[in-house]
């Protein structure tokens, strides 16, 4: 830690939010090769690669942190667990129920993992309450309580639940709590999103069905609400060896590159995340081109469920718009089933943006650290777990902070690689699949008490 404390010390005082950028002359602008005007698009996803084994993991964390899960295991063999969100494909909810699933069977905790279904206007009455308690405003009708309800019972009634353990994970499932009373299990709320503002009305009606669980999880200390039942800190995290990041061949990340017109001879700034108001990709646009008058670099903005969200739509427009006909700017909306191509964008980049407004914990900031990128993040949400300003990425407050720090890094290279070396340690200690394995066998043990003896 002492290298990592010093980078700090020596850094020169910057403000997070400084946007004092100074007034140099701008670069010349160099001669682009052409792009792509339509990048490839995929019609159907890739059959999925087979989840990874606990014993591929040695090499990344070593022989004992596997030690010490087989060994909290031992006396959960015989138990089970049901997993319940509300989509299989797409976010990093699923993300992470993908791999931690088969690593608690493999370890003999029987582990099931059920999606609940709903037509589109639960879906959209789930979207407004998820916004709602990231804080927007909302107007919570008797109607939308009516859907949530109604659907909710629907798949109380289509659902058993002999597990031993049922956790529902976010909102849109949390009212399958009144299944509990027919049931011996015990019962978990996972809550992923940020409850520190929630909108009053949409979290005074969730929060009786909350206060049924056993035990809330939340992603950060600041995420947690006041609630008469035990609370829990889980980070979230990521899995080293998914396709989304493992190491890649040099050869596959080029490829990648040429094939959306990305040119790696220059720097790379990237943010990948749904395009979503919320995570701010018209700031990040303003960030870049105010940037990129002092420093020469292009843009990656990879998103994705702009055509199945109509406000994902709105907001590509509104990011297409600001981003105008410049040829620096590469707008990217993917498919879901693009975890390579991720991962190669993200491995390509000079810098990676996360300027969040509102934030969950922030798995692309997490991916960005392992691969060691230099990483730019809002100050909201799980961001400040993974950041620690100046120590393993920066944090930012405004558009124009964020341009101060791209163009920052972007001219202090060997300060950026230290962030990413730093970033990467950070994750391998605290956000890797492995501990989250860890915490939630702690956890089971916990709940079940003398139970699993
Ligand atoms: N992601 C993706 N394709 C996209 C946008 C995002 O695969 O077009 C992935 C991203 O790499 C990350 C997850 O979706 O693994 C997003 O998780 P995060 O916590 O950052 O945000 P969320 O979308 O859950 O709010």
């Amino acid at each position: 830690m002492d290298s990592v404390k010093q980078i700090a010390e020596n850094t020169p005082e910057t403000s997070a939010d400084s946007s004092d950028l100074p007034m140099a002359a701008a670069e010349p602008v160099p001669i682009r090769p052409e792009r792509r005007q339509s990048p490839r698009t995929w019609e159907t996803p890739p059959a999925p690669a087979p989840p990874p084994h606990l014993d591929d993991y040695r090499a990344i964390v070593g022989e004992a942190e596997l030690d010490e899960l087989r060994f909290l295991a031992r006396d959960l063999k015989r138990k089970s667990v049901k997993m319940v969100n509300s989509t299989a494909v797409g976010g990093g909810v699923a993300e992470m129920l993908n791999r931690l699933v088969p690593l608690l069977g493999e370890l003999e905790v029987t582990t099931h993992w059920d999606v609940i279904t709903g037509g589109n206007d639960f879906y959209e009455v789930t979207k407004a309450f998820h916004n709602a308690l990231h804080g927007s405003a909302y107007d919570l009708t008797r109607q939308a309580q009516e859907i949530f309800l109604m659907y909710n019972e629907q798949n109380r009634q289509r659902m058993q639940f002999p597990e031993d353990v049922v956790v529902i994970h976010d909102p849109q499932p949390a009212a399958l709590i009144g299944a509990r009373e027919n049931t011996s299990a015990r019962w978990v709320w996972r809550c992923h999103i940020d409850l520190s503002n929630p909108d009053p009305r949409v979290w005074g009606f969730l929060r009786p069905f909350i206060e049924q669980f056993d035990a809330a999880i939340f992603s950060s200390q600041s995420f947690a609400r006041q609630l008469p039942i035990p609370q829990y800190l889980f980070y979230p995290c990521i899995d080293p060896l998914s396709e989304k990041n493992k190491e890649l061949d040099d050869s596959f990340v080029q490829k990648v590159c040429d094939e959306f017109g990305v040119d790696r001879s220059r720097p790379i700034v990237t943010q990948v995340s749904r395009f979503d108001r919320l995570k701010d990709p018209v700031g990040v646009v303003q960030a870049f081109k105010l940037a990129r008058k002092y420093v020469d670099c292009q843009l990656v903005l990879a998103g994705g469920g702009a055509s199945d969200d109509p406000e994902g739509a709105v907001v590509l427009q509104e990011v297409k718009e600001t981003a105008g006909n410049d040829p620096d700017i590469i707008i990217l909306d993917l498919p879901p089933w693009c975890a390579l191509e991720i991962n190669a964008l993200q491995r390509a980049s000079t810098l990676v943006v996360q300027k969040s407004i509102k934030e969950g914990f922030g798995l692309t900031v997490t991916e960005a650290l392992w691969k060691g990128k230099p990483t730019i993040g809002g100050a909201v949400g799980g961001i400040p777990n993974q950041i620690i300003h100046k120590l393993t990425g920066a944090l930012v407050h405004s558009v124009e902070g964020c341009a101060y720090q791209i163009r920052y890094l972007l001219t202090h290279p060997e300060f950026a690689a230290q962030l990413g070396k730093n970033g990467h340690e950070h994750v391998k200690e605290n956000f890797l699949m492995t501990t989250n394995v860890r915490r939630w066998l702690l956890l089971f043990r916990i709940l079940l008490g003398r139970r699993t003896t």
